[in-house]
């Protein structure tokens, strides 16, 4: 049987904070770079509120999908690729019900082809969603990961101090390590 990976999409998939950090500085006239966001939680990093920083979000979904990058060239053949490997794509993402549309929008004109795509709305944790791996950025979504289940980490700037024993710089290393 095929195993099912789970795949974050907002910084593992979507590299918004690239996009975030550019409308945090045209909104607050600042200068930060993505690599200066170096913890989860941005609002205890910068003068910002935990709400205006998820607003922030929302809107650079919302308004400027468009210039949102991926984490890497041609990610479109990276999924596909690890389709023919006999992989199960899972997206499994938190987010904002209001992004959906453009979420949608940004995976199609990123060709990206996944088997299933779960939006969580509320809190629960993503390990209890159906995978065998799970791809995530954020430190809290591997933590509750017990064995048979698999986490990988995708490094980040804000997840270097992660002791994590599994994590990639990109989405094709998951073919030097699956
Ligand atoms: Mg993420």
């Amino acid at each position: 049987m095929s195993k099912t990976l789970a795949i974050d999409l907002d910084s593992v998939l979507a590299d918004v904070v690239v996009t975030w950090v550019n409308e945090y500085n045209s909104l607050k006239d600042s200068d930060i770079a993505k690599e200066d966001i170096v913890a989860w939680d941005i609002h205890t990093l910068l003068p910002i509120t935990e709400i205006e920083s998820n607003s922030i979000f929302s809107d650079v979904w919302i308004h400027r999908w468009k210039d949102i990058p991926p984490t890497q060239n041609n990610i479109g053949k990276i999924i596909e690729k690890l389709k023919t490997e006999n992989y199960r794509i899972s997206i499994l993402t938190r987010r904002e019900r209001k992004t959906i549309p453009y979420v949608y929008k940004w995976l199609e004109s990123k060709n990206i082809d996944c088997d299933d795509l779960i939006y969580i709305f509320d809190s629960t944790p993503k390990s209890i969603y159906p995978f065998d791996i799970l791809i995530d950025d954020a430190p809290h979504n591997l933590a509750g990961i017990k064995f048979p289940k698999k986490a990988i980490l995708f490094d980040q700037p804000w997840n270097r101090n992660f002791d994590w024993p599994i994590r990639i710089n990109r989405l094709s290393d998951l073919f030097r390590i699956l």
